[in-house]
């Protein structure tokens, strides 16, 4: 394909001083710096892109099913991560906006990079123009206010209301989402602040001392004000966002680390890439994922968020090459590449 054709050696080659004044070069060459040009830092992004043939527009790959769901939306380093589960209601991250966000009332915001956050007021925009009800969006604390701006600009420039509810959460805060539903902020480790977010079922369960009652003993003490159940959290999903592999060790993370399904970003994903650039742009390399697979009780993992160089055949293979015991577990998110 023409586009995998002007392949960048590295994510550093090019900076800000390779953009000349547009006006100075001829419309062919115009063309080919928008191409390969490097977008700045805040849109490219640690140094996670490259040209690659990712879109929200490419064909769409058969969806994604693990451990009973049905897992959409799409996630290329640096250019848009939004990762939907549609049965919960919930995206993480919104990326560009992929016309399937749309239908979900929640949405968790890892951190403020574009490639995660860019698409916000046109979702929340779009649910006003369908008259959908006003979606839920969770934010680090430390961006809310930000976030709050942003619509104001945006309500200034175009009269709508952009009707939304807007929650910081700060690390390690809860917040009751659905009567049977909670989410957690945890800490990962990026370039700027950012968190990710656990989802735990909460389910009442009947204490151990009752259970051999009949259902009118049980409604009984029930209705005589005595508390029959205990209330059991389960982590389900756990969303990293971008980070580096330090959110693994981190003795607060455990339940991320115990929840059915972990989405984690896998920026880069071989040798052409070494750990020690990962880290310099705060993101996780997969052989670091590879040394600490013993600490993953998952029963799976999700990896996202692949630097644009690379093609799906390359990651799939990199996965391949795990134990076996663990690449049985791990699965790519590859929509889009
Ligand atoms: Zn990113
Ligand atoms: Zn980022």
């Amino acid at each position: 394909m023409f586009r995998r054709r002007l392949h960048i050696e590295s994510p550093k080659r090019f900076n800000a001083g390779f953009l000349l004044p547009l006006a100075a070069v001829s419309p062919r060459l115009e063309t080919l710096i928008a191409l390969v040009a490097p977008m700045s830092r805040s849109t490219m992004e640690e140094g996670s892109g490259e040209v690659g043939s990712g879109s929200s527009s490419s064909k769409p790959k058969s969806a994604l099913h693990i451990e009973g769901y049905p897992i959409e939306g799409l996630s290329i380093g640096g250019q848009e991560t939004c990762v939907i589960f549609p049965t919960l209601k919930c995206a993480f991250d919104i990326g560009r906006c992929p016309q399937r966000a749309i239908a979900q009332d929640f949405v968790f915001i890892s951190h403020g990079h574009m490639d995660h956050i860019g698409g916000l007021p046109m979702y929340v925009a779009t649910r006003g123009l369908y008259s959908m009800k006003p979606p839920t969006i969770f934010v680090p604390a430390s961006l809310k206010e930000n976030v709050e701006r942003l619509f104001d600009v945006h309500r200034a420039m175009d009269q709508s209301e952009l009707k939304h509810n807007l929650i910081g959460l700060n690390i390690g805060e809860e917040f009751q989402i659905r009567k049977d539903l909670k989410v957690k902020a945890f800490k990962t480790y990026h370039a700027i602040p950012s968190q990710g977010y656990i989802i735990y079922t909460v389910k009442q369960k009947l204490k151990q001392e009752f259970a051999g009652l009949s259902g009118n003993e049980i409604k009984n003490l029930r209705l005589s004000g005595v508390e029959i159940t205990n209330t059991v959290t389960i982590p389900e999903i756990a969303f990293t966002g971008d980070t580096m592999s330090d959110f693994i060790v981190d003795p607060d993370n455990a339940d991320v680390l115990k929840a059915r399904i972990l989405v984690m970003e896998s920026t880069f994903v071989d040798d052409g890439i070494p750990i020690e650039h990962a880290r310099d742009f705060g993101h996780t390399h997969l052989f670091e994922i590879a040394s600490y697979a013993d600490k993953f009780q998952n029963k799976a993992i999700l990896l996202i968020h692949f630097s644009a160089r690379y093609r799906p055949e390359e990651i799939e293979a990199a996965i391949a090459k795990l134990l076996p015991s663990f690449s049985s577990r791990v699965f790519a998110l590859l929509q889009g590449f």
